[in-house]
């Protein structure tokens, strides 16, 4: 029996998604594991602090369908079936710890830093999905 039967891979969609993919689907067929393609659309009305008056709804659906684009091309790129691609809306670290309960997955795969953490080891997203996951955690380094 293989020590991992689900991986969930946690993406942000940047130029650096496809290093952390590599990596994530060679070990999904390392152990012969399920893997699960993830990405959280943050809200808009985050980054504004809802200091804007003007409805966010178009902008948010815009990032939702684009994420789900890019999403299912990366997962048509490497082998991850529809079914194993997940677009939500929320903080990354909350969503990543809900969802790798709900998938009952037992390896977390994100990127050792990506747009927030450049100066960091762990950038703050891979930071808070180690401290608040039950399961493995694997940074994958960022060159
Ligand atoms: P950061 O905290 O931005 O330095 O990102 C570190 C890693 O966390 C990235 O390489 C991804 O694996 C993951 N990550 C960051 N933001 C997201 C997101 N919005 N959705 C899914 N994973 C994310």
């Amino acid at each position: 029996m293989s020590a991992y039967n689900t991986m969930l891979v946690a993406i942000d969609l940047t130029e650096e998604a496809p290093q952390v993919l590599e990596k994530a689907k060679a070990m999904s067929v390392a152990h012969g594991a399920n893997l699960v393609l993830v990405h959280v659309v943050e809200p808009v009305g985050y980054a504004y602090g809802g200091d804007i008056p003007m409805d966010l709804t178009e902008l948010q659906t815009q990032l939702d369908k684009a994420a789900r684009e890019q999403l299912a091309a990366y997962g048509e790129q490497y082998g991850v079936e529809k079914t194993n691609q997940i677009v939500t809306v929320g903080r990354p670290e909350s969503e990543i710890h809900r969802l790798v309960k709900e998938q009952a997955a037992d390896l977390v795969i994100v990127g050792s830093h990506g747009r927030k953490g450049f100066q960091l080891l762990l950038g703050s997203t891979a930071n808070g999905v180690l401290h608040g996951t039950e399961c493995d955690v694997l940074a994958i380094r960022i060159r």
